[in-house]
């Protein structure tokens, strides 16, 4: 199929978007202009492909968005914000590329369990010995056991894990009550769910995707949580953006339709009417949205199943913000973990050469649900009751807070990855990503590194392109 073919003197060099009539084409289109869509977008254009990038919102940058308290600077993270330079290459190249400014996360100074009380970054919780013991054996072994899942095959282990939750894994593994909350806080802070709703497999196919729960929980060097954007996570998406050629990103525009002709290519229909061809379509929207999308011929059955099937976890991130980094001057890092809802993990969000001081609450997976119930007053009031629990006596008020709730943006409807529930498992070991007929598919959960990251989001912008361009080379 080569529906633009003839407009192209250059060997699939079109520049730009043609206006075809009222049809605008291209050789690819990108939907989503989060970093996925993005990076793909500039891999296309760096091959010389023409591309236009359709993104649904008013902004680019999708979960990563990032919003300064005052003009320029003192930047809040509502979404992404942590990555590190160790082992996540892509999102280190692109910073050093647009040469951005990190912050180190603060790990010095003791963390708080609540009900259970202090402990060194890195040590043990505050456990009794049964439990420490209980909870080590779990840790370590869940550690092991993601390190045997084979990340581009995970279907190979599910005879054994698949119809099991992480928590009945857990429980199998010797769990007793509060290590059974402990792993409910690592299934809920990563990926928004309850240790019952999500199968084991899964949750050790996630870890294993970054190099193991304990690299991905662990806030020092190398691990998922240790560097910040002074600026803002949403830089890298204004950067990339900033380096395509004029007018290849539309913003406000949802697609609502792809048809694909083997004569005529593939027909985009955005919300409102609008029309684009092309030759190749990359699709970046989580896999819910699919089934937002009319497509004609309609999708495989594994991505329809995949669609209907997969679940986003609750995820809100409530900002308080100080004139001083009060739990410092207590020998604290900033690093909680609620028990008693609703605030499951507290972080040090300090920017210190901004004067910015804050502390990050997630407030995550059921508890979260309940939560967003209510006004936001009584949500804040929650929060700011809740935080002073863990942390004890005379915490000083925040001077502002800062909101976002995930689950009620309609482009994410959730985060930050989508989740296939235990009772739903089946083989996943088909390969569910494969393009299908002129549409190839990114987004971070197709990342087999990284999954639900940054950095997935970036290698799998990157993998989709490079099929495109190998088909246009090749043809
Ligand atoms: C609260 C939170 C905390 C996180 N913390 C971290 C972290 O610390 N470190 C880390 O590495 N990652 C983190 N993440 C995850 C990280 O933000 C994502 O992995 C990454 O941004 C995903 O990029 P993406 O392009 O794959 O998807 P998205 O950012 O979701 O982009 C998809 C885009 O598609 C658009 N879209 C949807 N439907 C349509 C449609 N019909 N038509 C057109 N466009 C459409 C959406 O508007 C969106 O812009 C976090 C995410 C959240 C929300």
């Amino acid at each position: 199929m080569a529906p633009s073919q003839e407009n192209d003197s250059s060997h699939g060099r079109l520049q730009a978007s043609e206006i075809n009539g009222q049809e605008t084409t291209v050789q690819v289109i990108i939907i989503g202009g989060g970093l996925s869509g993005l990076q793909a977008a500039h891999d296309l254009q760096e091959a010389g492909l023409s591309c236009l990038l359709l993104e649904a919102r008013d902004r680019v940058g999708g979960k990563l968005w990032s919003v300064p308290l005052s003009p320029g600077q003192k930047y809040v993270e509502l979404g992404g914000a942590w990555t590190n330079d160790v082992n996540q290459p892509k999102v280190t190249a692109l910073i050093k590329k647009l040469g951005l400014e990190m912050v180190k996360q603060n790990i010095v100074g003791d963390c708080i369990l609540e009900d259970h009380g202090r402990f060194l970054y890195g040590s043990d919780p505050p456990l009794s010995e049964a439990d420490k013991t209980a909870f080590a054996e779990v840790r370590n072994r869940v550690e092991a056991l993601c390190h045997t899942v084979t990340v581009a095959d995970f279907g190979q282990s599910l005879a054994e894990y698949g119809h099991m939750s992480m928590d009945e894994l857990a429980i199998c593994m010797g769990a007793s009550d509060i290590v059974r909350r402990l792993v409910n806080i690592w299934t809920a802070a990563m990926l928004g769910v309850e240790s019952n709703q999500v199968s084991a497999i899964f949750f050790l196919h996630y870890c294993q995707t970054g190099g193991g729960l304990l690299q991905m929980r662990s806030d020092d060097t190398g691990g998922g949580q240790h560097l910040r954007f002074r600026h803002g996570s949403q830089s890298l998406c204004h950067g990339l953006q900033r380096g395509l050629k004029p007018n290849t990103v539309v913003c406000s525009a949802p697609v609502q339709q792809i048809e694909q002709d083997p004569n005529t290519g593939c027909l985009v229909i955005t919300r409102d009417g609008r029309r684009f061809r092309a030759e190749r379509i990359i699709s970046t929207v989580p896999s819910i949205f699919l089934n937002h999308i009319t497509f004609s011929p309609s999708l495989s059955a594994d991505k329809i199943w995949l669609s209907t099937h997969s679940k986003l976890g609750f995820y809100a991130k409530v900002f308080l913000i100080y004139s001083e980094p009060w739990w410092r001057k207590r020998g604290l890092c900033g690093l909680a973990q609620g028990l008693n809802g609703p605030v499951s993990l507290t972080r040090d969000a300090s920017s210190d050469e901004d004067g910015l001081f804050a502390l990050i609450c997630f407030i995550v997976g059921q508890t979260g649900r309940e939560w967003a119930q209510k006004d936001q007053h009584e949500r804040l009031t929650e929060v700011i009751v809740h935080v002073d629990r863990i942390y004890g006596s005379n915490i000083p008020r925040p001077l502002e807070t800062r909101e976002q709730i995930w689950n009620e943006e309609e482009f994410s409807q959730g985060a930050p990855c989508p989740v296939v529930p235990a009772s739903c498992l089946r083989s996943l070991s088909q390969d569910q990503w494969r393009p299908e007929g002129y549409i190839h598919f990114a987004g971070t959960e197709t990342s087999t590194v990284w999954k639900g990251y940054m950095e997935g989001a970036l290698v799998a912008g990157s993998r989709a392109a490079k099929e495109v361009i190998d088909i246009f080379s090749t043809s």
